[in-house]
């Protein structure tokens, strides 16, 4: 069995019940499921089967080294924004031939770092970082390959702080002046334009945002083909929405269907860079049930883990389905507030959401937590972090564990010139 389901009343990951689980270890944590990432992969890999597709896991969803180790050996290359991020695909055992990097604030020594490990591509977003990859590769004596992010101008249906592929957004360069940069890129030394790219956004489940950029995409790489310059691939990003409530979830076959339509006759290699769409569904966050407070007409599930184990419904007003760990059937639900311990009105993981009757000491698991939770976490009020663990068929590891305030600030330093004298208390 994989993925995430009740059995027996008990919810499992895979065939780890949690209910168990939860026994062995101290909530709040992290559980991802590495069967469900990898059907999730073969899923796309095999709707896209009859076109020449790369697929990179978009590392700043899940930067674990177990997950990407796991997306890795089930074959996907890595897409990473950062120097960290290469350093963490590397230590996850990925090549750099397997690495694609983004990002729009590269620094000469993340550059460098790149070139030296051999990235199989860099995603360029704007005229001086090309100048500034052209004179680092120059120094190495090398030639970087490279692709440039173009901003297609298209307003994805999602989020406002996730689109990210409007004029005036911060990320690629504007669709307009793709043919005069390809040309300053064929000019200076140390360059070599392989490449388009671009990445509309994220949790997009409306096609026709993807449609209208794949085709202006596929244009453009037309054109700068027509106008000379010698491309291989075009590199549509990520950016598939998945069901976190009622949403109607992007399908492979709906996706290749329509990469397809929009890419025929182009005899380019296509590079896709999910991130979310792997993980999403495939991890929960378990936690405990620490109050039940009622008060004026609103009852409030106070639990332990919150904004700082993940930050998505207090930055987006994310939605997160919210199941007990042992099933409650035969009872009725009533509305309340699901909210963290962090001192911040913000802190609220579900809001008016019905569950069945709570109390302290019960477990409850944040669904579809997967993406974009647990690589956000902060310090922030010193509560222990949330651990994560791994679960494969039966068997489950723990592979971040929990750091409590001791482990958070074990390097912080107290300077010598407060060492001095002792303070008086009070
Ligand atoms: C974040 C990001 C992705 C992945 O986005 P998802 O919505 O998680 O699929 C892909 N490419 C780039 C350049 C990104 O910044």
């Amino acid at each position: 069995m994989s993925g995430v389901a009740y059995r027996r009343g008990e919810l499992h990951v895979d065939e780890v019940a949690l209910p168990g689980l939860a026994r062995s270890l101290p909530t709040p944590f992290y559980v991802y499921s590495a069967s469900a990432m990898r059907d999730r992969l073969r899923g796309l890999r095999a709707a896209f089967a009859e076109l020449p597709v790369r697929l990179f896991f978009a590392v700043k969803a899940n930067s674990n080294l177990a997950v990407l180790r796991t997306l890795h050996a089930a074959g996907a290359g890595m897409e990473v924004v950062s120097g960290g991020e290469i350093r963490r695909a590397l230590a996850a055992g990925v090549p750099g031939a397997a690495i694609v990097y983004a990002g729009v604030a590269k620094t000469a020594d993340e550059i460098r770092l790149a070139l030296e490990v051999g990235v199989a591509q860099l995603n360029v977003e704007s005229v001086p970082e090309l100048e500034r990859i052209s004179r680092v590769a120059t120094e190495l004596g090398c030639a970087a390959p490279i692709a440039l992010r173009i901003n297609p101008d298209v307003a994805a249906a999602t989020h406002d702080k996730i689109a990210t592929g409007r004029k005036g957004d911060k990320f690629g360069i504007p669709f307009t002046e793709a043919g005069e940069v390809y040309a300053l890129a064929a000019r200076l030394g140390g360059l070599r334009p392989v490449g388009l790219h671009m990445h509309i956004g994220s949790q997009i489940t409306d096609l026709a945002s993807f449609e209208a950029a794949y085709r202006r995409g596929a244009d453009l790489f037309r054109a700068l083909r027509g106008q000379g310059f010698a491309l291989r691939r075009l590199d549509l990003g990520g950016g598939f929405g998945v069901r976190y409530a009622d949403e109607r979830a992007v399908t492979p076959a709906d996706l290749a269907r329509l990469v397809r339509r929009c890419t025929e006759g182009l005899d380019a290699e296509i590079w896709l860079e999910p991130g979310r769409y792997l993980v999403a569904e495939a991890g929960m966050l378990v936690t405990s049930v620490i109050y039940v407070k009622d008060s004026d007409e609103r009852r409030f599930v106070i639990v332990d883990a919150g904004m700082h184990n993940l930050l998505r419904p207090a930055l987006y007003n994310a939605y997160h389905a919210i199941l007990p760990l042992r099933e409650m059937p035969d009872t009725v639900a009533t509305p309340a507030d699901v909210v963290g311990p962090v001192c911040e009105s913000s802190d609220v993981l579900a809001r008016n959401r019905p569950l069945p009757p709570l109390q302290e000491g019960d477990l409850l698991a944040i669904a579809t937590a997967g993406a974009y939770g647990a690589v956000m976490a902060s310090d922030y009020n010193s509560f222990p972090s949330a651990s994560e663990v791994l679960v494969d068929g039966a068997r489950w590891a723990v592979v971040k564990p929990r750091r409590d305030a001791e482990a958070q600030f074990a390097d912080e330093v107290i300077p010598d010139w407060l060492r001095v004298a002792t303070p008086r208390s009070g």
